[in-house]
């Protein structure tokens, strides 16, 4: 029996311990938390059930949907949000919304603003990108300081890397739902995607409370926190790349979050739908969550957590070409029975869709089978004609 082992414990390195487990691979999971789940893990706080960051399913997979809800019910959900602009004294919807531009005070600059967008050239940053998309003053409001905030950055410029044209329809009309071509959805379960992740790790060992320090592909050898020494005959690793291949080209940087709760004594405090608030000027914190509006949790309190950029954990990729060209060359050094799967296995910006996607691609270059085509069903977020044209 060919042994596998898995390193990680979130949606990637559970899945992939599932599917390939399914396969008779004698699979073990290694992961450095003594939980379960990753980031997507629903921890409690004065018996709400929250995540660190909020992680509704979103995407455009209906297989993967199904994928997920055949474990883990999944009630689909509209999805809004606002961004609070201090200078306007306001909260506007977001995406920028027609009838928002209608109320601003400057409306008449913004309408002449986008009027004369020129949005011939691709953009090479995603500060020409988002003024060529929608004119300074909007830039202005919505995104120089937020962005430049969550990425802990000077200027936007240095972002060089996105995935969306600036020829799409910038500004929302009608609904003012988020994603709304997609599939927004959350566990009905109270303890969210936790028993998922219970699931796909049936028939696997699991160690946990104690992560990969060290790996030797030469001797296809992973060296424990503890001392312990494996061996193996796969390597399936969703920890950050980097890591995983010791620096040898450099490190990758992250941007991560510190996460503030608080309870508060009323039933809920955002408008119905509403399932988080971004804060888009000189405020330390970039977003606001109330967990009640995901998880429909009942109580007479309500949770909300406060989200403050931080370099003390690794959360986002940066945008930036030379570290994901960087990432890039660490995927193609790895040997062929090595393979680096989920959001920092490949230093993208993926989403729990797109992760899942990720390992069926890999359970199909393993084992040359493939289930019902899921691992094609990796779609970009944003990318609305791609998806329509693959839909
Ligand atoms: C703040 C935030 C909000 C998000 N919101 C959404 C959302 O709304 N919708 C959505 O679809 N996606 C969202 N995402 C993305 C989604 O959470 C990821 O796609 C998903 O968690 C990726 O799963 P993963 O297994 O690759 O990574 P993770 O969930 O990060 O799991 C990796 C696991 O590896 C373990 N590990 C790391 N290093 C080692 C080591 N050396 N040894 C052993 N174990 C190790 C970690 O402890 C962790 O358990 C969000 C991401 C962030 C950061």
């Amino acid at each position: 029996m060919k042994k596998v082992i898995i390193i990680g414990a979130g949606f990637a390195g559970t899945t992939i311990a599932y599917l390939l487990k399914q396969e008779g691979y004698d699979c073990t999971v290694i992961e450095k938390k003594d939980v379960i789940g990753g980031g997507c893990r629903t921890h409690f706080f004065g018996g709400h059930p929250f995540t660190y960051g909020p992680r509704p399913y979103y995407g455009y997979s209906q297989k993967i949907f199904n994928w997920i809800d055949s474990f883990v019910k999944l009630r689909k959900m509209p999805l809004y949000l606002l961004s609070y602009v201090e200078k306007d004294n306001r909260f506007y919807n977001y995406p920028i919304h027609e009838d928002d531009i209608n109320q601003m005070p400057d409306k008449e600059e913004i309408l002449e603003e986008l009027a004369q967008r020129d949005n011939s050239k691709e953009p090479d940053n995603f500060e020409t990108y988002w003024i060529q998309r929608v004119g300074k003053r909007l830039y202005d409001k919505f995104v120089n300081t937020y962005s430049k905030k969550m990425w802990q950055i000077e200027s936007n410029k240095q972002l060089d890397t996105f995935n969306w044209s600036a020829k799409d329809e910038p500004i929302q009309k009608g609904s003012k739902q988020v994603y709304k071509d997609s599939i927004i959805a959350y566990p009905y379960n109270k303890d969210g995607y936790n028993q998922y992740f219970e699931k796909m790790l049936e028939g696997s060992t699991l160690i946990k409370n104690n992560g990969v320090k060290k790996c030797n592909f030469d001797k296809k050898e992973v060296c424990l926190e503890d001392g312990t020494t494996l061996t193996y005959d796969l390597l399936i690793s969703s920890m950050p790349i980097e890591e995983l291949c010791e620096n040898k080209l450099g490190e990758l940087p992250y941007i991560g979050r510190d996460f503030i709760k608080f309870v508060l004594p009323t039933n809920t405090i955002f408008p119905e739908g509403v399932k988080f608030c971004h804060y888009t000027g000189e405020e330390p914190y970039t977003r606001i969550v109330e967990y009640k509006q995901l998880t429909y949790h009942e109580a007479e309190d309500t949770l909300l957590v406060m989200e403050l950029p931080s370099n003390k954990n690794k959360l986002y990729p940066y945008m930036i070409k030379k570290y994901i060209n960087r990432a890039q060359e660490y995927i193609d050094s790895l040997p062929e029975e090595v393979y680096s799967i989920g959001r920092l296995g490949t230093y993208k910006y993926s989403t729990i869709e797109q992760t899942i996607s990720q390992c069926f691609e890999a359970y199909t270059k393993i084992t040359g089978k493939s289930i019902d085509g899921i691992e094609n069903e990796f779609y970009k977020i944003g990318d609305i004609k791609e998806i329509k044209s693959r839909k």
